[in-house]
């Protein structure tokens, strides 16, 4: 199968990134280092449109594909990778399940705010005991008198607690079924409920600039209407949710990746040892082929994935996609952050380099929507291996 990124595609990028250069990274490294999450740049995201890339028209989206979004996050992330995964959370956990699984009056009530990025909603899956265990959950949802009644508790959560923040959509278990395992609904809870606290930010090896919060419910009530999708179907449909989220890590990933590349280079040509710059080295000049290959390779499988997911693949050779270009891409980039920081040398180490950013920042993409040791063993399981 065919995919290129069209001219409608590299002219979107190269709007994104002239917008993510002019207002993202001349400040990236002051948010890093004060944690700073910037309302106003996400207020400006979401004019530029970059929220509601895949959403319909009805609620303010422009109706694009999936492709274009992945775009996104990787030109946004190419300078800042708080921001670029503020995007991809927004879009990809907070207004991709209710667009999926809502109801008309759902959508008409929440999408519009999201779409446009005055508000940003979270996606709780994760708790304190259930991460890549995910269906371990222990929140639990009844309903009494007409009202859901959350209580329990969700960790690790994105733009779960930010001044846009206007709602978490969470797992709960909401009963048994015949068979006697765990009933787990989806649940949508507007912030403002009582009873739900998001609780102090943690403090993050990196992406000091996105938000992300532990939550608590207490006896926290909302109308039943707010059950998102068919009850008893919220796991699965989180997991549907993870796989588009994968292409999209797999994307910021590629992002961090190129920016290493971009600064290697231009630090390869610059610095003088021994007479000349260390780009005429070849154990260094080596490490920046390698960077090379590792984009085109993360790049290629983060938006073969992309296409099949725009081109309505099956659902099994899409989810295996999604996990190949996630593993590979995410991996890729820590590696490529280490390259990058070693060609950099002492200063690679230091701040005032946004080298050592990066490297604090990639971690984390072989960790969220997935550790990579999950993405092994989906892989494994799409190749028919008994693997538990
Ligand atoms: C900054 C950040 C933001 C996040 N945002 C969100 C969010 O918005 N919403 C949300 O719901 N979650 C979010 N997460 C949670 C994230 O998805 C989980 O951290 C991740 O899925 C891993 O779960 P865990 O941390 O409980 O690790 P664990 O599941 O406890 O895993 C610990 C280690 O054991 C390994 N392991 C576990 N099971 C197996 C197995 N079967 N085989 C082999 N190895 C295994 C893991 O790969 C890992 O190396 C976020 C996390 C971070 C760090």
């Amino acid at each position: 199968m065919s995919f290129e990124l069209s001219p409608e595609h590299e002219q979107f990028r190269r709007t994104v990134r002239d917008f993510a250069q002019k207002e993202i990274a001349p400040r990236a490294a002051e948010w890093d280092r004060e944690h700073h999450f910037p309302v106003d740049v996400v207020r400006k995201m979401g004019q530029l449109g970059l929220f509601g890339l895949t959403a319909p028209e009805e609620y303010g989206g422009a109706d694009g594909d999936f492709t274009s979004l992945c775009v996104a996050i990787e030109e946004i992330g190419r300078v800042d990778q708080s921001m670029g995964i503020t995007l991809e959370a927004a879009v990809g956990l907070g207004i991709t399940p209710i667009l999926s699984y809502g109801t008309d009056e759902q959508k008409q009530t929440w999408l519009p705010d999201l779409v446009a990025g005055e508000k940003l909603a979270g996606f709780g899956l994760t708790e304190p005991g259930a991460g890549s265990d995910a269906g371990a959950t222990k929140t639990k949802a009844e309903l009494v008198g007409g009202e859901w009644v959350v209580n329990g508790s969700k960790q690790f959560i994105t733009n779960s607690g930010s001044e846009l923040t206007s709602l978490v959509t969470v797992t709960a278990r909401t009963g048994e079924t015949a068979s006697g395992q765990a009933e787990i609904s989806a649940i949508v809870v507007p912030v403002d409920t009582a009873g739900f606290t998001a609780e102090k930010a943690y403090d993050k090896l990196g992406w000091h600039a996105s938000d992300t919060h532990p939550l608590s419910f207490d006896d926290a009530r909302v109308p039943e209407d707010h059950l998102l999708g068919e009850r008893g179907r919220g796991y699965a449909q989180f997991l549907a949710t993870l796989d588009d989220g994968r292409v999209a890590i797999a994307a910021l990933a590629v992002g961090c990746i190129q920016a290493c590349l971009d600064m290697s280079l231009g630090y390869a040509g610059d610095r003088q040892t021994f007479g000349g710059p260390i780009g005429r080295k070849q154990g260094l000049a080596f490490q920046v082929a390698d960077l090379e290959v590792m984009l085109h390779a993360s790049r290629l499988l983060t938006y073969k994935a992309a296409a099949m997911k725009d081109a309505g693949a099956p659902v099994k050779d899409f989810k295996q996609a999604a996990s190949i270009a996630k593993l590979y891409a995410t991996e890729s980039a820590v590696t490529a952050t280490r390259i990058a920081t070693q060609v950099f040398g002492g200063y690679g180490f230091m701040e005032e380099y946004p080298v050592a950013r990066f490297y604090r920042d990639a971690k984390v993409l072989e960790i969220g929507e997935g550790t990579s040791e999950v993405q092994r063993l989906l892989i494994a399981r799409g190749l028919g291996l008994p693997v538990e």
